[in-house]
Formats: structure tokens, sequence, C-alpha cells
């Protein structure tokens, strides 16, 4: 093997190296990509039980009586 065959050689195994490596870290991202999916999923969940346990996403109604007489909250509309 002459010098300059040599060069060639080693340039096209640290390019071969090159990939394995871009490839193993891109692997590396897509699982952790996968995980923080799977955990905004659980804590989306989760957030939703806490809201339907404690009914957080019912109004609490802040009434105010009209001068028509009619009584409404002021929050969602609702009127009594
Ligand atoms: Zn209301």
């Amino acid at each position: 093997m002459t010098d300059q065959e040599y060069e060639a050689a080693c340039i096209t195994a640290a390019k071969v190296y090159d990939r394995f490596e871009g490839e193993h870290k891109v692997r590396q991202y897509d699982e952790q990509i996968k995980l923080a999916e799977a955990t905004l999923v659980r804590l989306q969940a989760d957030r939703r039980e806490i809201i339907n346990r404690y009914n957080l996403n019912k109004c609490e109604h802040n009434w105010q009586t009209l001068n028509s007489g009619l009584t409404i909250c002021s929050v969602c509309k609702e009127v009594k």
C-alpha cells in the first residue's frame, strides 16, 4: 500500500466512523424525544384528572343583577 492509498483508506474509514457516530446520536435523540412525548401525554392526562376531581372546569359564578332585573354571571354569562 502506498502512502496515498493509506491516506485515502484513513479518510474513508473516518467518514464511515463519522456517519456511524452521527446515526448513533440521532437514535439517542429519537429515544429521548419518544420518552418526552410519553411524559407529556401522561402529564396532560394527570392534569385533566385533577381538573375533573376538583371540578375546576366549572365556573364559580360571579352573579350580578342588571337594571333590567336579570341576574347573570359576569364570568360565564350564565343567567340565573
Ligand atoms: Zn359563571
